[in-house]
């Protein structure tokens, strides 16, 4: 068979951000595996042109349409189709030009790309929790259906699912998915009070979005991800438990029915996560930095301090209620971020906006696709209004 008929062909839906550089160097360093056919991002016009060039795929869009004359312009001497639009996001995503979607956008903004890529008959590289958190049970079942694999990129999903992998989904007791605590970890209220976003934009272990890394810092990544591993595992709440690991060498644990657990190692770099997702079910040697256990000969465990980080506490309601409420908790954290990071809001002034959406918005026990894109655009209104946006 010839190297291009091995090769699979990626779009990168929103190949610009932290995710999507990583996921086209991985792409880079193998390309008779991989071959970039889409890329997409919503500003960086600059850096897509850029990428476009290099990689010469058969499609870009810029989700901002003001900047459809300039990529157009810099790309008119090659064949690469250029389009523009958040329309055009799901459009490029119904096409047959590929086949994984890698997907790579921050926020809600990444489901309707996505869902289109489901039905389309896609393999999903999932690394875009917010989806799973909004629409967990229709997305899950849209798969099922199609029978799609939704392959985790996150780096604790891809530990589970690496040590699920050969194992029967009834021996899982329970997973624990480990969290770095990020910068702030040890430190109380009256601290948080004073916290700027250049001191929660520093995580001790990894460099991601901006979004992600205040999550991050707030442990609403970690509440996210406790109902991404729900539906990604078919699992109930009680079987998901969060450790603090402020080394981040172990990505995720599951504890199986006969009280053995197995972990999935390494050095937090997200290329791993991202290679594997990309390659499943081959692994593929690389030169990427190795852990040495001669150099960190110490890794330490603790409980959550859920009363000062009260998002991960918010994130277990909506776990357990399920409904819209993980929906409504996903839209004001990231209003509520995004003011936090014009200065708009404190650090703590999030978590009261999260939990007032969550009382405020009337509960709905099983959403349709329609109502959670409503209770979306609400949780949104009444965080903005709240904060005067
Ligand atoms: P970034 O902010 O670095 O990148 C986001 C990407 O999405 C960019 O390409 C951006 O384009 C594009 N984008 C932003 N807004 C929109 C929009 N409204 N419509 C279409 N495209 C948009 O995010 P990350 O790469 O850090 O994270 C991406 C996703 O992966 C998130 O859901 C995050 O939770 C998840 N994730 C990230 C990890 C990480 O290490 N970074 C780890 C695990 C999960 P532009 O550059 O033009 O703004
Ligand atoms: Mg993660």
């Amino acid at each position: 068979m010839s190297a291009q008929l091995l090769q699979k062909r990626i779009a990168v839906f929103g190949s610009t951000g932290s995710i999507g550089t990583q996921a086209l160097d991985v792409i880079a360093d193998h390309p008779d595996k991989f071959s970039p056919e889409i890329l997409t991002a919503q500003n960086n016009d600059e850096l897509l042109i850029q990428q476009a060039i290099r990689f010469n795929p058969n499609i870009v869009v810029i989700g901002n349409e003001n900047k459809y004359a300039k990529v157009k312009e810099a790309l008119s001497t090659t064949d690469i189709k250029v389009f523009a639009g958040e329309k055009a996001l799901e459009e490029v995503a119904a096409m047959n030009c590929y086949d994984v979607m890698l997907a790579a956008i921050v926020g809600f903004a990444g489901l309707k790309p996505t869902i289109q890529a489901i039905e389309n008959g896609k393999v999903i590289a999932l690394a875009n929790k917010e989806t799973l958190v909004v629409a967990g049970d229709i997305i899950m079942q849209k798969a099922l259906e199609k029978r799609i694999p939704i392959i985790p990129v996150d780096s604790e999903h891809s530990a589970i699912f690496q040590c699920l992998v050969g194992e029967q989904r009834s021996s899982v007791e329970k997973i624990i998915l480990t969290a770095s605590g990020g910068p702030f970890l040890g430190k109380k209220p009256n601290f948080l009070e004073n916290v700027k976003k250049e001191h929660a934009l520093q995580h001790p272990n990894w460099s991601m979005g901006s979004k992600i890394t205040i999550d991050s810092a707030t442990l609403m990544n970690k509440g996210l991800e406790m109902i991404e591993a729900k539906h990604l595992f078919a699992l109930k709440a009680n079987q998901i438990q969060v450790v603090i690991h402020p080394q981040s060498i172990i990505h995720s644990m599951v504890q199986f029915k006969d009280g053995s657990i197995k972990a999935q190692m390494g050095l937090p770099d997200m290329k791993l996560p991202i290679q594997y997702s990309l390659a499943f079910p081959q692994r593929i040697a690389n030169n990427f930095p190795r852990f040495d256990f001669k150099r960190m000969n110490t890794l330490s465990f603790d409980e959550p301090d859920i009363r000062t980080f009260r998002n991960l506490a918010l994130a277990t309601t909506a776990l357990e209620k399920g409904g819209n409420l993980p929906c409504v908790l996903n839209a004001a954290n990231e209003i509520a971020v995004f003011a936090f990071l014009r200065n708009r809001i404190g650090f703590l002034e999030m978590t009261n906006m999260i939990e007032k959406a969550m009382d405020k918005i009337p509960f709905i026990e099983t959403p349709t696709l329609n109502e959670l894109f409503e209770s979306d655009g609400e949780a949104r209104n009444f965080v903005a209004n709240s904060i005067k946006l």
